[in-house]
């Protein structure tokens, strides 16, 4: 068998983030304030978030931006994480496809969130702040979070959507051994919380009131800033060390990746496995295909709408825009927690909007039949939000092998199942459920929002 694995060095973790927007002829549309519909500018976002991470956020200019050398260091934990040639998957599939993914789930939390979690805590840390909030869905955020605050000294509160809470105990076991203090949302201590509480007695959270809570919490807090975990450009932008990691571990492997995929919840795995090949095809014009692959229950770019919507639930946030089922979106409690987040970040709208990339949506049970396919070929428990980039590449897989075609797909395992036992157990005892969302439900969510575009 010739080589599985592509290593690289530890000199090799790139020197610089790859920001697309300095390469994109359609820029995206900027973040309105709510009131005004103004553009919001610099000096609006400081309060809440660092401002290395602002101006980060708000750069169309520089394509490279350079990666201080402390967040580089620690990157050396984990990084780089190997390309793998999945001889496994694709004997068990009988395809002629190759299939490549980069297996972001090596790092300590299992995931590729410590990617942005690390350069987040470190420019709040350069402005002497001392206390930071987020939110998390199904726990790989904040535990990303909870770690990279401890190492910068600083103190960490989390919101946690409660469905997780319950689902994922050994996630906040993980947040409360680094240290952080870990709250189930919705929650009474904040007053977004208590109104969807008092609205939805049984409501059992969701991205976007979780987000509330955490913002609630850092206006109210002193030194205290607001960081988060994905949708935000910044976010994208640390991603993208997975993509220019796995573009030199192709080159090795003496290929070129025809198909690029990976899940997508706000887009941050997504944009931190595709931009960088993006970039040839913005730049060169390269013929490549990149695909998100989003859960059926949370369709926001197959279903969604493009438009000016919040990114929380009780309109705390900018306007951004967006593909969006509606801020207001309640999602099915699936297990792939880290997807259930109603709208999509505004480089990866742009890019949707201008077709430079495609989206498809997945069942629930096709994801994690996927999941098992791999687990079984391959060795490694995929993360419920990962096997939807799975389901994604067996599709690929399988119509290669209907047209009797070689092609090369490249995804991302964005992250390991084992703290994920619980929804393997339900779908092994064929509890698990597909959730449709009807025309209706989006329809109905989306007309409940203000028009701006
Ligand atoms: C959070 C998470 C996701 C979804 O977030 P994106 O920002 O869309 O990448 C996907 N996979 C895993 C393992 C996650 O933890």
């Amino acid at each position: 068998m010739e080589s599985k694995k592509f290593l690289l060095q530890e000199q090799d973790i790139p020197t610089a983030w790859y920001n697309i927007v300095a390469d994109m002829k359609n820029k995206p549309l900027p973040p309105l304030d709510p009131k005004t519909k103004k553009p919001i500018t610099a000096e609006d976002l400081y309060p809440l978030f660092a401002k290395g991470l602002v101006d980060q956020e708000l750069n169309e200019t520089d394509a490279w931006i350079e990666i201080p050398e402390e967040v580089r260091d620690m990157y050396k934990i984990w990084r780089p994480t190997p390309l793998v040639r999945a001889y496994g998957l694709e004997k068990a599939l009988d395809t002629p496809a190759h299939i490549y993914f980069k297996n972001e789930s090596v790092s300590p939390v299992g995931s590729h969130k410590l990617n942005s979690a690390i350069p987040q805590a470190y420019f709040c840390k350069q402005e002497g702040v001392t206390n930071v909030t987020t939110e998390t869905g199904a726990g790989q955020w904040g535990t990303s979070m909870a770690l990279a605050a401890k190492h910068f000294g600083m103190e960490l509160a989390v919101y946690m959507v409660k469905v997780s809470y319950h689902q994922k105990p050994y996630r906040r076991s993980m947040m409360q051994t680094f240290g952080a203090e870990v709250i189930a949302s919705p929650s009474m201590s904040t007053r977004a919380g208590r109104d969807i509480i008092t609205k939805y007695p049984n409501y059992q959270g969701s991205l976007g009131t979780a987000i509330s809570e955490a913002v609630e919490l850092a206006r109210q807090t002193p030194n205290c800033k607001y960081v988060l975990g994905s949708t935000m450009n910044h976010v994208m932008l640390h991603q993208t060390v997975i993509g220019l990691e796995a573009e030199k571990q192709m080159e090795m492997a003496g290929e070129y990746p025809d198909v690029v995929i990976a899940c997508f919840g706000g887009g941050s795995n997504f944009s931190g496995i595709a931009f960088p090949f993006l970039r040839h095809k913005l730049t060169e014009g390269k013929d490549i295909r990149i695909i998100a692959a989003e859960p059926a229950s949370c369709p926001k770019l197959t279903r969604g709408q493009f438009q000016y919507d919040f990114g929380d639930e009780a309109g705390y946030t900018p306007l951004f825009p967006m593909y969006t089922l509606g801020h207001n979106f309640l999602p099915a409690n699936i297990h792939a927690g880290g997807l259930r987040y109603h709208g999509a970040g505004s480089i990866v709208s742009q890019l949707k909007k201008d077709g430079l990339m495609d989206a498809v949506d997945i069942q629930q049970l096709e994801t994690f039949n996927a999941a098992t396919l791999f687990a079984r070929s391959e060795g490694i428990i995929p993360a419920p939000e990962s096997s939807h980039a799975i389901a994604a590449a067996i599709r690929e897989a399988e119509q290669a092998k209907l047209e009797g075609k070689q092609r090369t797909i490249l995804f991302n395992l964005s992250g390991h199942g084992l703290i994920d036992m619980a929804a393997y157990d339900r779908y092994l005892a064929g509890d698990l459920t597909n959730y449709e969302v009807t025309d209706e439900d989006v329809a109905k969510n989306l007309a409940e929002i203000e028009r701006i575009i």
